[in-house]
């Protein structure tokens, strides 16, 4: 199928891939402190530090103009940023209402879906992804240290009764949540929801001991399939997640192994920090200030650091999870990157 860039200077690496895929974190804020994401005592940014909403519509404007199709909003929480609808209309009004962008959508904890469900659906976003790595309310409280499971229940379940298409997001956790993948695939898909497992990454200095918690997605993929028949699909993100489909119960379940290398040559995405800080790689700390390109040198600035951005996107990630280098392989927080 070709593939069609809708724009004269496309924004294409030194590898010749085509970046289409633009994440934002709004926010190093949010309302839980999941301890494979956050250490219990976080000191979050002050908030002249991160991007205003006219800055991100001004990145947002730039990237559009080069080719970018989707925009996924993430943080932190993103919707624990305050006036965040105000900025979503706008992105939904300025490119997905105008057929410049195919997507706008989020990755939420689910806390505040509830309330903002049905807003969502009407400015135009489709789906939502939520992360949720436990169905028992007290393994749900200990793993996001200051969640409460039954607001996240209602939050999906205002957001599919609202329209939008809800995927699910599982960090698999050894001796953690490694036995609730089968029960949580069945919900989801009884309730016609997509599942995802993800890989945890080295990313950031949390107390949970990544090493001990370690799962590989390999081992529950090949545990899966002595229960289930998976049978691969053809679906492709540009992403590191691989999707099969499972015959007994019609729906799809992904697996994210940001680890293996495996997904580095289709990477199609760049990842912007609420502080403006543009990382080609989730995994590399290359890194374009967007934010100091704007604010000095305003929009042309800003285009030109785009170009500097494709030349330094690396070819792919370092991450290790080494028994001997117990520090992270990056320093910051997913918070900080955007998942
Ligand atoms: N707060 C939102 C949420 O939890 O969905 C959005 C931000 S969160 C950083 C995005 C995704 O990253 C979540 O699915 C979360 O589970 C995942 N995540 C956070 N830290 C991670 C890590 N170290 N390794 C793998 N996934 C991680
Ligand atoms: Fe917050 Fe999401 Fe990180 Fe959990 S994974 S602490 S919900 S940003």
């Amino acid at each position: 199928m070709a593939v069609h860039y809708p724009t004269d200077r496309p924004l294409v690496d030194s590898y010749g891939r085509h970046v289409t895929y633009l994440r934002i974190s709004v926010t190093d804020r949010c309302d839980f402190r999941c301890t494979y994401c956050m250490g219990e005592d976080m000191t979050f940014l002050p908030k002249s530090e991160v991007l205003s909403f006219e800055e991100i519509r001004t990145i947002v404007s730039t990237f559009v103009a080069r080719g970018v199709r989707k925009v996924r909003l993430t943080g932190g929480e993103p919707l624990v940023r305050r006036d965040i609808m105000k900025l979503i209309e706008a992105l939904c009004q300025e490119h997905l209402l105008t057929g410049a962008l195919e997507e706008v959508t989020l990755t939420t904890n689910g806390s505040q879906l509830a309330r903002h469900a049905e807003t969502l659906a009407g400015l135009g976003v489709k789906r939502v992804n939520v992360s949720l790595d436990t169905l028992d309310a007290d393994k749900f409280a200990e793993i996001t240290r200051r969640g409460r499971l039954p607001q996240v229940l209602d939050g999906i379940a205002a957001a599919r009764s609202a329209g939008l298409a809800v995927k699910l997001n599982m960090v698999a956790l050894k001796g953690v949540n490694e036995a609730e993948i089968v029960p949580m695939l069945d919900w989801a898909h009884s309730e016609g929801m997509e599942l995802t497992l993800i890989e945890a990454m080295p990313l950031g200095d949390v107390a949970l001991d990544r090493h001990d918690t370690h799962l590989s997605l390999r081992e529950v993929r090949d545990r899966l399939a002595e229960r289930y028949t998976l049978e691969p699909i053809a679906k492709r993100t540009g992403g590191p997640a691989r999707y099969m489909r499972v015959a007994e119960t019609g729906g799809t379940i992904g697996f994210i192994t940001p680890l293996s290398h495996n997904f580095c040559e289709s990477c199609n995405r760049v990842r912007l920090t609420c502080t403006g800080q543009l990382y080609m790689c989730l995994g590399q700390d290359d890194r374009v200030d967007l934010r100091r390109a704007l604010r000095e040198g305003g929009v042309t600035a800003l285009d030109a650091a785009l170009d500097a951005a494709m030349i330094a996107k690396p070819k792919g990630h370092d991450f290790v999870v080494d028994r001997q280098a117990l520090a992270p392989a990056v320093a910051r927080h997913m918070s900080v990157t955007g998942g």
